[in-house]
């Protein structure tokens, strides 16, 4: 089973490829939904509790990860100290987690040839160790900025969290494939069957 690692600037359109590649027959794993899954672990909401105190819950206790965001994206030197803490304390689990899911893949003698492991800060956290290809989905700032736009994002928050992570034409550089989908999704579809296509015939680094 080929791993294939899925990149891109945010709102590029990372997990609606990732969805397409599913289509086709290929699994996924979701780093974002790992991380969202670990910040609700008691152990952790204690631990930002304590870092951040009661701002970051709601009145139900929930953690709200709005307001954690706008501390940790912080264009600042806090707002930098507070990421490493976040960082610190959640992405090891994250790649425990990462870890055993591809454990639970290789092992369940799925038919499956290929595990999409989507995951933006794959380059930042290392994890590009754990991949045989790397795609770069692509689009361009202005089509992100109006794609997260409707996420209830400002321009300058795209920039804050962007900013926080490896540059994106460093990122473009280390991929094997890049998929351009500023487009309509019919074309991006059929560069994703280009590259299954390809998948099929290649083995594992
Ligand atoms: P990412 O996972 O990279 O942050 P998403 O896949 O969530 O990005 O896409 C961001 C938004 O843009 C979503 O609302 C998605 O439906 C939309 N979108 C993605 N690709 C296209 C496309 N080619 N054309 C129009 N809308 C798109």
């Amino acid at each position: 089973m080929l791993i294939v690692g899925l990149i891109g600037g945010i709102g590029s359109g990372k997990s609606t490829v990732a969805e397409m590649f599913c289509q086709l027959g290929a699994k996924r794993i979701d780093a974002d939904q790992i991380g969202h899954e670990i910040l609700q672990r008691p152990d952790i909401q204690i631990a930002a509790r304590n870092r951040w105190g009661d701002s970051i819950f709601d009145a139900n206790a929930k953690l709200n990860r709005k307001a954690l965001a706008q501390i940790v994206f912080h264009p600042s030197e806090t707002g930098r100290e507070e990421l490493r803490f976040l960082n610190f304390l959640v992405h090891p689990l994250i790649t425990q987690k990462i870890e055993d899911q591809i454990r639970q893949f290789s092992e369940s003698g799925s038919e499956c040839c290929c595990l999409i492991l989507d995951a933006p800060l794959l380059l930042e956290n290392h994890w590009e160790k754990k991949i045989d290809y790397l795609i770069f989905v692509d689009a361009s700032q202005s089509v992100r900025v109006a794609r997260t736009q409707r996420r209830g994002w400002t321009s300058a928050e795209l920039d804050a969290r962007e900013n926080t992570q490896l540059n994106i034409n460093e990122k473009r550089r280390m991929a094997d494939w890049i998929i351009n989908n500023s487009g309509n999704l019919d074309e991006t579809l059929d560069h994703v069957k280009e590259i299954w296509q390809n998948l099929q015939t290649l083995t594992r680094k």
